[in-house]
């Protein structure tokens, strides 16, 4: 084979293997609707892809469905291939949101609207439009979590309290909003020495966990732990991810957290994610933010319709998301504190989770 035929086969091998392209059924009247995901490693990313396949096909179009396994230049070459296609409009969750400029030019060249899904793609204006949720809020729900368990918030307990911080990957633009969010209601504790950082890691750049790994995060933990908790126990921890939520309980199970006299710190989380839920109903992960990914898809199909009917996009904001080469018009959609006392409204109720996959 050539280089050339060899890339090609390479190219779409990647794309039909797993977590690959996914041709959809549907309607070829509005055309074929491009979708990049970031990865199948997470329940939400599944089900966003799910519903906004189902969602446009709803509306007459077909849809292509990739996943990028977290590797950014898959996601870049495979969105080349959506493009290459004929793809009339892309909905883009960006795993490195800094990666895009060159592919965004060519679907600006090829005149493919592009919808920021969830991340904000960064540094190019060749993104129309961001569908997400108040990601700032997000971090605000899980610090005010914290000081309102711990006691702080009415003044009941003083502390100190020990808390540690975990925030996600640093190349995913929500990264700094929810960390931001958390931090706005932390920061004055860690002030007045209410809430102590024993591990001394405050600065964003210390704390993130590349890819929103647990494992990476159950090992920051577990070093955390034996280096700055030789004496006094952790209070609570801000964790931006049930994923990564999950590897630090692992991480504080093996240090003896867990039983009457060393109880688990409040752990937050983010994404309600069946593990995660499981864990809050078991007195272990404290809370999580459930943001119906349903609504998100509904939101970004429904753009793409617009977009491509000479219809305005309906949009909430137009002034948060500075992206470096414009502020991109955005809806978004209000996040909500999950715990044990509200899940069964919230996420059950709701539809988002089977009862069943809770047993
Ligand atoms: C999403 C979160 C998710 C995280 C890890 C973020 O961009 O907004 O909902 O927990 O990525 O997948």
């Amino acid at each position: 084979a050539t280089a050339a035929s060899l890339a090609l086969t390479l190219s779409a091998c990647g794309q039909d293997s797993e977590g690959g392209s996914d041709d959809s059924g549907g309607s070829a009247k509005g055309g074929t609707i491009g979708i990049a995901m970031p990865t199948k490693s997470s329940e939400r990313w599944i089900a966003d892809g799910n519903n906004v396949v189902k969602d446009l096909q709803s509306k007459g179009y077909k849809t292509k469905l990739v996943y990028g396994e977290d590797d950014p230049d898959q996601q870049v070459s495979q969105i080349e291939n959506l493009i290459t296609q004929g793809v009339k409009a892309l909905i883009v969750a960006a795993i490195d949101n800094k990666s895009m400029n060159n592919v965004l030019q060519q679907a600006a060249d090829a005149k493919i609207p592009v919808i920021s899904y969830d991340r904000l793609i960064l540094g190019t204006k060749n993104v129309d439009y961001y569908a997400s949720f108040d990601n700032e809020k997000v971090g605000e729900l899980q610090g005010s979590y914290i000081v309102e368990k711990l006691g702080l918030k009415d003044g009941s307990k003083k502390g100190p309290f020990n808390l540690e911080l975990f925030a996600g990957s640093n190349d995913d633009n929500n990264t700094r909003y929810f960390f931001q969010g958390a931090m706005n209601v932390l920061q004055p504790y860690i002030d007045k020495k209410q809430l102590v950082v024993k591990s001394g890691q405050t600065e964003l750049t210390k704390v993130t966990t590349l890819r929103w790994d647990g494992a990476t995060a159950q090992r920051r933990m577990d070093d955390i732990l034996t280096k700055s908790y030789k004496s006094g126990k952790v209070d609570a921890v801000l964790s931006p991810y049930d994923g990564i939520s999950i590897g630090i309980i692992s991480a504080l199970k093996s240090d003896g957290y867990g039983s009457a006299s060393k109880p688990l710190p409040v752990v937050t989380g983010q994404d309600a994610e069946v593990a995660s839920v499981k864990s809050i109903i078991a007195d272990q992960q404290a809370m999580t933010v459930y943001k119906d990914t349903r609504e998100l898809a509904k939101v970004a199909s429904t753009m793409v319709d617009d977009a491509l009917n000479g219809k305005k996009p309906e949009v909430n904001d137009t002034k948060t998301y500075d992206n470096g080469a414009k502020v991109v018009p955005a809806y978004l959609l209000t996040p909500v504190a999950v715990d044990k006392t509200n899940y069964q409204k919230t996420v059950v109720d709701s539809g988002y989770i089977k009862a069943s996959d809770l047993k």
